[in-house]
């Protein structure tokens, strides 16, 4: 059986390419990695900036997107892709378990998960101080001490958001300047409550039950210090789940897949959707217009060929 499209993974990119793939009558199925639809957003505490479901967690919007799915019908598989050919114009994907599947088109929506700073306690504390994403989870730091980990846009941003919830932040960055853009950069270090540890990294992160310090090294001077802190924000990028379709596909330096907001590759009929393609803004109502605008271009591609 060669399908018309294949859609691999199923966050909000993927279930929404995978509602538009059913609307359009498109012989597709859908392929996830633990058999829970969802991706990310799944561990998401609250999501209060998605259109017409204020405060709803990410959890439940996951199983609202699933839900929709399984109405149109839509077929999922569980299983890990570790494989992907093209048999001339025909997309070959082969999962962990050694099935094969054949399609016209493919739409990648793989997204990608937070990097780590590999530190001990980082593993022991995680989701008990430590946080790879402020937006969800600086509601549970009202008036306490935080850090957050990075120089990047998401670090600027996310310490600038928690300014206003918690009472003290810390921004730990390696190096002496920002990566993220001047005018937010700017803004964090205009707040009163905001301080920047620079040239530092994270060596440790201690506590009993929670994150309760944090064990810092200047890079320049080598001198060690402690900081008592009530959670840390990690924000150092993100890895994306684009591994597999490196030999195919054109990447980013960072890894991820090159695509517009039409979603095209620089392979005909290969469409990157949500998180793993390259773009400005990363957030769920942009990986659902993705996922729309990845089944239009596999219609279209599908009608010339
Ligand atoms: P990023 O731009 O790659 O920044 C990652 C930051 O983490 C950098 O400052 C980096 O330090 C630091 N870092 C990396 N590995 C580290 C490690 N092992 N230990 C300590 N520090 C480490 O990632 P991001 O902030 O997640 O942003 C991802 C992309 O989304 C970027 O392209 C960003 O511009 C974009 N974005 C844009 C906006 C916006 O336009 N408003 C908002 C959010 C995100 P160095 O600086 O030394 O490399």
């Amino acid at each position: 059986m060669i399908y018309d499209v294949i859609i691999i993974g199923s966050g909000p990119a993927g279930l929404a390419a995978a509602i538009y793939a059913q609307r359009s009558e498109l012989n597709n199925i859908v392929i996830e990695k633990t058999g829970f639809s969802g991706g990310q957003i799944i561990n998401t505490y609250e999501v209060d900036n998605y259109p017409g479901t204020p405060g709803i967690s990410g959890f439940d919007l996951s199983a609202k997107f699933r839900e929709h799915c399984d109405r149109l019908n839509t077929t999922f598989i569980t299983g890990e892709v570790i494989d992907f050919k093209l048999e001339n114009d025909i997309k070959l994907v082969t999962l962990d378990d050694g099935s094969q599947y054949r399609s016209k088109a493919v739409v990648i929506a793989t997204g990608g998960s937070p990097r780590h700073l590999n530190v001990p306690g980082e593993d022991k504390f995680s989701g008990l101080g430590i946080s790879y994403c402020a937006t969800c989870d600086g509601a549970f730091y009202k008036g306490r001490t935080v850090a957050v980990v990075g120089g990047g846009d998401v670090a600027v941003e996310d310490a600038i958001f928690l300014s206003r919830i918690a009472e003290k932040v810390y921004v730990i960055h390696r190096r002496d300047e920002f990566r993220a853009l001047k005018s937010s950069a700017n803004k964090l270090l205009s707040l009163d409550n905001v301080t920047v540890l620079w040239d530092s990294v994270v060596e440790g992160i201690n506590g009993s039950e929670t994150v309760e310090s944090l064990d810092i090294k200047n890079v320049k001077t080598d001198e060690k210090s402690n900081i008592e802190v009530a959670g840390v924000f990690i924000a150092v990028g993100y890895i994306p789940s684009s591994q597999v379709y490196k030999d195919i596909l054109a990447t980013d330096e960072q890894g991820y897949i090159i695509a517009g907001e039409s979603c095209e590759t620089n392979v005909p009929g290969i469409f990157a959707a949500g998180d793993i393609r390259t773009k400005d803004l990363r957030q769920i109502i942009t990986a659902a217009s993705d996922g729309a605008n990845a089944i239009t271009g596999v219609e279209r591609y599908l009608n010339n060929i």
